[in-house]
């Protein structure tokens, strides 16, 4: 996962104010709470996070031994897993458990987590108070990279399924564990996962991912929020050329490609594109949120039909919430020329998009290409892989009611579930074809300091979120593979 809960938690101290009533939808899920060793657990995530499978360019070589030793891990700390569950090996150490559902009819259930990590920034070890790989359990802390993107909750997550199968569960429905080891690096596990998923011409019920938390002093009432990612940003880079005649810099024409480009750049940039609270959950998390906010603002989210563009205005005045309206334009790379007295030929840029779910990829591409159109010389190409926003998962019926009433059930009275849309991407996009509702949350119990560690410094979890954490997929798996869940 990237920073993306940053930019939408920052977004609501702009409608932020005090006050705190609670939300009354929905309805908190009526569970026993399976109870989880807190000890046990985070010992094995601290074993887990010695493990160095960290996924970056230039690391292949250097963890491929660390991912197979973290496999032969997993299959030693969970038995059951590995010797019940289908096995599949999806290539480049992903591999997806199949956990056979009695009614082959009954669409199944997908869990995901990844096992990679991002490395330490060469320069920072010394910043981290105990060393990132260590795997210290101190001061009521797991310390690590991956504690909490992403290891916390696969070691939570497989202790969950492990406890099922102790306990005899016998799933009505199919459940897949895909567990990635490239997330952060593109996610072709997650696609190779999907595709195997595909194969067997399943649709799957509901997807869960990493993405959300709850929020324990969210920025409108300082008090919990349970954030539950219902939709994510899709991504798209385009290559801009410009081209015009080369030759001696002492005779130029009046725009050389250098000047084209500069002006194309310009010009996309102040054609941006339609921003606004709907086509996405944005109106949702406010409706959410409302009856914790009091005052003017309060009033507002209570009514953002009426005041919607006082809304949106808010918005709109910062980067981070601002993302959250509309699809984004950013030119990152610019190149041409080579000496300060040659006219160069061709100059490129490259312009990331992250595309809100409203836009597709060919409906922004033809917005920049119309933006330009009336440049000579000037083209625009898609540029590496690009795909469009995943669709907005339901905020209410049988999925939304599961996934957000167990998320109410492991958290603080009075605490709202809040739909929101991730500015970042994660695996879940690779399920857009084979899963209805790609949902992305963990009860993990975090300020916004915790979550700004993810991929920083001092990445830790609480230990005491780990028996929460698995008793909250003992709860969500055991509820879901019941064969009327999704009526
Ligand atoms: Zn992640």
């Amino acid at each position: 996962m990237k920073r993306g809960l940053i930019a939408c938690m920052a977004s609501l101290a702009l409608v932020g104010c005090s006050g705190n009533t609670a939300s009354e939808t929905p309805q908190a899920l009526d569970i026993t709470p399976a109870v989880f060793d807190a000890g046990e657990l985070s010992q094995t995530l601290a074993e887990a996070i010695r493990f160095r499978t960290i996924s970056a360019p230039g690391f292949e070589a250097e963890s491929a031994d660390d991912f197979d030793a973290f496999r032969a891990f997993l299959a030693e700390r969970f038995p059951l897993i590995h010797s019940r569950l289908e096995i599949t090996e999806l290539g480049g150490h992903s591999v997806i458990f199949t956990w056979r559902g009695s009614d082959a009819e009954l669409a199944p259930v997908i869990f995901l987590a990844h096992q990679d990590v991002v490395p330490v920034e060469p320069g920072t070890e010394e910043r981290w108070t105990y060393p990132a790989f260590d795997g210290v359990i101190a001061d009521g802390l797991v310390w690590g990279r991956g504690t909490m993107d992403m290891k916390g909750h696969l070691i939570t997550l497989l202790s969950a399924v492990e406890r099922h199968l102790a306990e005899g569960t016998q799933p009505a429905r199919t459940v897949y564990l895909a567990l990635g080891a490239d997330e952060e690096v593109g996610g072709a596990g997650a696609r190779a996962a999907a595709d195997y998923i595909a194969r067997t011409g399943q649709h799957a019920w509901f997807t869960l991912d990493e993405g959300g938390f709850t929020i324990m002093e969210n920025p409108v009432s300082g008090t919990p929020a349970a954030m539950i990612a219902v939709a994510e940003k899709g991504y798209m880079t385009v290559e801009i050329t410009a081209r015009a005649r080369g030759g001696h810099s002492s005779t130029p024409p009046q725009h050389t490609s250098v000047g084209l480009l500069a002006r194309a750049l310009v010009q996309i940039e102040e054609a941006p594109f339609e921003h606004g609270l709907d086509g996405g959950p944005t109106r949702a998390m406010i409706a959410a949120l409302a009856p914790q906010a009091s005052g003017m603002a309060g009033f507002a989210m209570r009514h953002s039909g009426l005041f919607g563009p006082v809304l949106t205005e808010r918005f709109m005045a910062d980067d981070a919430s601002r993302a959250l309206l509309g699809t984004t334009i950013a030119p990152t790379i610019v190149q041409g020329g080579i000496k300060d007295n040659v006219l160069p030929q061709e100059s490129r840029a490259l312009v990331n998009l992250r595309l809100h779910p409203r836009d597709t990829t060919d409906s922004a591409l033809a917005h920049l290409r119309a933006s330009i159109a009336d440049l000579d010389g000037v083209t625009i190409e898609p540029w590496g892989s690009i795909n469009d926003a995943p669709p907005v998962a339901a905020t209410e019926g049988p999925a939304w009611d599961l996934i957000a009433g167990a998320a109410l059930a492991f958290a603080p009275e009075g605490t709202p579930a809040v739909p929101m849309m991730l500015t970042a991407t994660t695996d879940a996009r690779a399920f857009a074809d084979v899963s209805e509702n790609l949902y992305r949350y963990a009860p993990v119990r975090a300020g916004m300091d915790d979550v700004a560690r993810i991929h920083g410094d001092d990445e830790h979890i609480a230990v005491e979120d780990l028996p929460r954490m698995a008793a909250y997929f003992h709860a969500v798996i055991g509820a879901a593979v019941r064969a009327d869940a999704d009526r």
